[in-house]
C-alpha cells in the first residue's frame, strides 16, 4: 500500500484507492444531522462503526460475500479503516424494514405503501410489519435527500436479474441480522445496505453494515408502538438540535452549533451501549 489516492469523502468517510487496486475505506469521528456534518466530532465514533461492521460482516459470512480484504492498514488510521475489494456500486440504497418508522412512516400515512408495497391498514409508529419489506431508495448527490423509489424503478435501472437479486440478499441479510439482534435485546427497525458487482459480476455486500449511522436500533424492551422510539442512532442528537437549548434555527439555512461536551459524551455512550450489546464485548 505505499500510494495512497484520495477519491472521494462523504459526510462521515474517506475514500482512498491503494497502489495494487484495494480501496480504503476509513470512517470518521464526523457526525451528521440534518444532511450537515456537526462541527463537533464524536470521540471513537469512527473506530465504533468501523469495528461493528466488521463484527456483523463476520456474522453474516455464509448469507453473503462480502468486500472485506483486511484490517492491516497504516497506522494513522488503525482501527477506523478497512482495505476492501474495490467494486462497481450499484447505484442503490437497498433498505430493509421490519418495523415502520422515518420515511417509511410518512408514506405509509400518505399512500398506504412504502415504495409501492402494500401494508395492512391499522399500523402506527414503531409497529412490526406482517414481513419484512425492500424499500429502496436512489443514492443522492451531495446535499440532497435520498428518495425512496419502487422496485419496479430499481428493476429499470439495473435490469430486473440484478434487481431481483439485491432484493433477495437485502432481505436475506436483515431476516438474519434481526434474529441475532433480537438475541440480544435489540431491534433492528430498518437498515441500508449497498451492494458492488465483481469483474466476475458476482453480487458482494460493500460499504458499512448495521451500524447505528446506517440502522435504527432500538432496545427491545423500550419498544411500544404509537409514539417515537428510544434508539442508539443519533436520534438524541437531532433532539438536542431541534431544543430550544440548542439556539439553533434549522429554517434559517445556518448551519448547526458545535455541541456541548455532554452531548457529546452522550452520544458517544449510546454508539458504544449499541457496539457492546451486539457484539457482547468491550471496544478494543
Ligand atoms: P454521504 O454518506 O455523506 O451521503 P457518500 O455515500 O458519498 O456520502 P460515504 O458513505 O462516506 O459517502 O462514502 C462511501 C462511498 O464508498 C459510497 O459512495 C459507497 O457507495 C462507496 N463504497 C463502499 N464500498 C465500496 C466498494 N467496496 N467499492 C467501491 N465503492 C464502495
Ligand atoms: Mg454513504
Amino acid at each position: 500500500m505505499a500510494t495512497l489516492e484520495h477519491l472521494h469523502s462523504g459526510k462521515v468517510r474517506d475514500l482512498y484507492a491503494t497502489g495494487d487496486g484495494l480501496l480504503l475505506l476509513v470512517a470518521s469521528d464526523r457526525i451528521s444531522a440534518f444532511d450537515y456534518v456537526l462541527p463537533t466530532p464524536i470521540p471513537d465514533k469512527g473506530r465504533i462503526l468501523t469495528q461493528l461492521s466488521l463484527w456483523w460482516f463476520d456474522q453474516l459470512s455464509d448469507v453473503v460475500p462480502n468486500h472485506v480484504v483486511s484490517t492491516d492498514v497504516p497506522e494513522e488510521f488503525a482501527g477506523r479503516a478497512i482495505l476492501c475489494r474495490r467494486l462497481e456500486m450499484f447505484p442503490v440504497e437497498c433498505v430493509a424494514r421490519g418495523y415502520l418508522a422515518g420515511s417509511g412512516l410518512t408514506d405509509y400515512r400518505a399512500t398506504g405503501t412504502v415504495c409501492g408495497v402494500e401494508l395492512p391498514p391499522g399500523l402506527e409508529d414503531g409497529s412490526v410489519l406482517p414481513r419484512p419489506i425492500f424499500t429502496p431508495a436512489t443514492k443522492a448527490a451531495l446535499g440532497e435527500h435520498d428518495e425512496n423509489v419502487s422496485y419496479d424503478a430499481v428493476a429499470a435501472t439495473i435490469g430486473a436479474h440484478a434487481a431481483e437479486e439485491l432484493r433477495r440478499l437485502t432481505l436475506a441479510v436483515y431476516t438474519r441480522a434481526r434474529d441475532i439482534a433480537l438475541d440480544r435485546d435489540l431491534i433492528v427497525a430498518d437498515t441500508k445496505f449497498e451492494f458492488g458487482r465483481t469483474p466476475q459480476g458476482h453480487v458482494v455486500l460493500a460499504d458499512e453494515v448495521l451500524t447505528p449511522d446506517s440502522s435504527r436500533f432500538w432496545p427491545a424492551d423500550g419498544w411500544a408502538p404509537g409514539r417515537s422510539q428510544p434508539s442508539y442512532d443519533k436520534q438524541y442528537v437531532r433532539d438536542w438540535l431541534t431544543s430550544p437549548e440548542s439556539g439553533w434555527d434549522r429554517a434559517s439555512g445556518e448551519p448547526p452549533p458545535a455541541l456541548p461536551d455532554e452531548v457529546v459524551a452522550h452520544t458517544r455512550a449510546r454508539y458504544l451501549e449499541a457496539y457492546e450489546r451486539l457484539t457482547g464485548s468491550r471496544l478494543a
